[in-house]
């Protein structure tokens, strides 16, 4: 695990290529792409796992849903995408703020799970 670089990203502290940005979201490219289009969606709240969301922060979780599949048809991903999270050790996880891969720009192998 890595620090939070993220929250440094949202308050400018480190610089980042933004893809789109408003009062609660920050969609930034990632910075080691695995696909032509790879961007991460983040709510600006700090919520270091999915367990920290409470009933009252679900609302931001679906937006960032809805942000996601918003600006893929705006940005021309018209045939598809894919959304991934990364979730502890086992599941990945190096930077402890929460944040949604998009994948698309090309056609996606099935294989999600490399060894
Ligand atoms: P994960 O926590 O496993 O979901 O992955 C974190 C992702 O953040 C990785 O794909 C990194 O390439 C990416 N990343 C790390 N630091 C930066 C940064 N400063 N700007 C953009 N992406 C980053």
């Amino acid at each position: 695990m890595i620090s939070d670089v993220f929250c440094k990203i949202i308050n400018g502290e480190l610089p980042a290529e933004r893809v789109f940005e408003d009062d609660d979201y920050l969609v930034v490219k990632d910075i080691n792409p695995v696909a032509p289009v790879h961007w991460l969606i983040m709510p600006k709240k700090h919520f270091e796992k999915l367990d920290d969301f409470g009933k009252k922060d679900v609302e931001l979780l679906g937006g960032a849903l809805r942000l996601a599949d918003k600006l893929a048809h705006e940005r021309g991903l018209l045939k598809g995408y894919r959304l991934i999270i990364n979730e502890g050790e086992d599941g990945g996880k190096l930077v402890p703020h929460l944040h949604i891969h998009l994948l698309g720009g090309k056609r996606l192998g099935q294989k999600i799970v490399q060894d």
